[in-house]
């Protein structure tokens, strides 16, 4: 039987002394999710929980889940059953489920009997999460939150980040008031709201004290920032000024939200990254007023130009659906023409796969074959990875500025990774320098995934 957390129980939950506080956390799906993560982490070792890397030896597993794609989803369904199965009837395991898929498909998850989770909490629930696991210690009973704030911005929490990283995300706002008919995110992470800039700019100090050379800037919809008068183009400066912090990134935003003070900014200022991620989604206009993206090709392909006229040297990249419903042969083709034309430096492309809740799940069915999405993708994919391979090409010869990566993250231990301003990878060999380091490097070769280089 569901019950909300807060109710009264048949058993006594345990106590914060007699209650397994071994935590196994696995996330899933976008940085967003990476940083929410980092939240609950820093939540619930303020209340003396332990996070474990291995998942055998947790007493509660954790999966912070993600409903924007329908991989994402099937592989947690995959997962719980995998992670019960490990243990076998001797060892049992709490499992609780946090994130958009929480929130989304909650009454599923709590009565599939064979799934068997004990707690679920939405993004907006991590601060009860310690009551949350208490609730669902008792054998049988499950506790769940996924309530959706208005206010809430974790502003007040600082995330437990891996020591010795370069790159910080953080969030300066939650949700989105957008509402594309394919997604979720309005209605699992609920209405736009933005944490305040003095608040911010604290954590970035506090992010250069411990080391951090780089800070991504993260929202639903990062550019419609907006907190007082205060705009996004504002808060991007106001970032600028902290000390230490090399690089500025932001993710993602919305093409309508780009004025040209914010476009004029990012000339200006030498710390913010020349990469923007612009999202195209489609390239045909019926199809993107049936997503309600609320631009047309042609605005978008203006905005491109802009873009390019005012920072020359930018990286653009972005996100595709293929075979949204009742896209035709010939819709499509407009998408092959505006990626075409725009000359993304790269792309994510996704088949279009109908998301519970979503407008686009209630009105438009999901018509477009299998066959058709796969044929579009591979299509679209062949001339994205050509243009692609033609950008970085570009490179070879020119001599960049590339901030190094962690040296874990290099699969061959006589190699460095490190990133362009523009966020291509970079290879390098080994050298006197390490993680963190902003160097010169030569590009030398390129593929149609990476750069090679030397440092000079
Ligand atoms: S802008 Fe659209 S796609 Fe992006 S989070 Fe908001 S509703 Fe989803």
């Amino acid at each position: 039987m569901l019950k909300p957390m807060n109710e009264n129980y048949f058993c006594k939950p345990m106590t914060s002394n007699t209650l397994q506080k071994k935590i196994f956390l696995e996330t899933y799906g976008c940085q967003m999710n990476e940083y929410d993560s980092e939240l609950v982490r820093s939540i619930l070792k303020k209340e003396n929980f332990e996070f474990v890397v291995d998942e055998l030896a947790a007493d509660i597993v954790m999966l912070n889940t993600c409903a924007i794609r329908e991989h994402a989803h099937r592989k947690v369904y995959g997962r719980v059953h995998s992670i019960r199965h490990a243990r076998g009837q001797e060892r049992p395991v709490m499992i609780g489920i946090l994130g958009c898929m929480a929130t989304n498909l909650r009454q599923d998850l709590l009565e599939d009997r064979s799934l068997k989770i004990d707690f679920i909490a939405g993004p907006d629930s991590y601060k009860r999460l310690p009551q949350l696991i208490q609730e669902a210690s008792c054998d049988g009973q499950k506790s769940y939150d996924v309530t959706l704030s208005e206010f809430e911005t974790y502003s007040d929490v600082y995330p437990s980040r891996q020591e010795g990283g370069v790159n910080a995300w953080l969030a300066v706002m939650r949700g989105c008031n957008n509402f594309c008919t394919f997604c979720v995110v309005p209605y699992t992470r609920g209405r736009e709201r933005s944490r305040s800039p003095e608040n911010i700019v604290d954590e970035v100090r506090r992010l250069a004290a411990e080391g951090f050379k780089q800070v991504t800037l993260l929202g639903q919809n990062v550019n419609s920032y907006c907190y007082d008068d205060h705009d996004f183009a504002y808060l991007m400066d106001e970032v600028s000024k902290v000390e230490n912090i090399e690089r500025i990134r932001f993710s993602s935003p919305h093409p309508k939200d780009f004025p040209d003070r914010f476009l004029d900014l990012m000339v200006a200022n030498p710390k913010i990254c020349k990469h923007i991620h612009l999202p195209l989604q489609a390239g045909n206009n019926r199809i993107l007023d049936m997503m309600n993206r609320t631009y047309t090709n042609e605005d978008f392909l203006n905005l491109v130009d802009k873009i390019r006229t005012k920072i020359p040297n930018v990286a653009l990249t972005t996100d595709v659906i293929v075979g949204f419903p009742t896209e035709t042969d010939g819709e499509f083709e407009d998408t092959l023409e505006i990626v075409t034309r725009a000359r993304f430096d790269s792309a994510f492309i996704f088949k279009y796969s109908e998301r519970h809740g979503t407008i686009a799940s209630k009105e438009y069915p999901d018509d477009v074959t299998e066959e058709i999405k796969t044929e579009r993708i591979m299509q679209l994919n062949k001339i994205q990875k050509e243009i692609t391979y033609q950008k970085n090409l570009a490179h070879v010869g020119e001599t960049q500025t590339v901030l190094l990566e962690p040296y874990p993250e290099a699969k061959n231990k006589n190699l460095m990774p490190g990133r362009t301003d523009g966020n291509i990878l970079v290879i390098l060999p080994q050298g006197p320098y390490k993680g963190g380091d902003m160097i010169k490097v030569r590009i030398t070769a390129a593929t149609p995934h990476a750069l090679k280089g030397q440092s000079v």
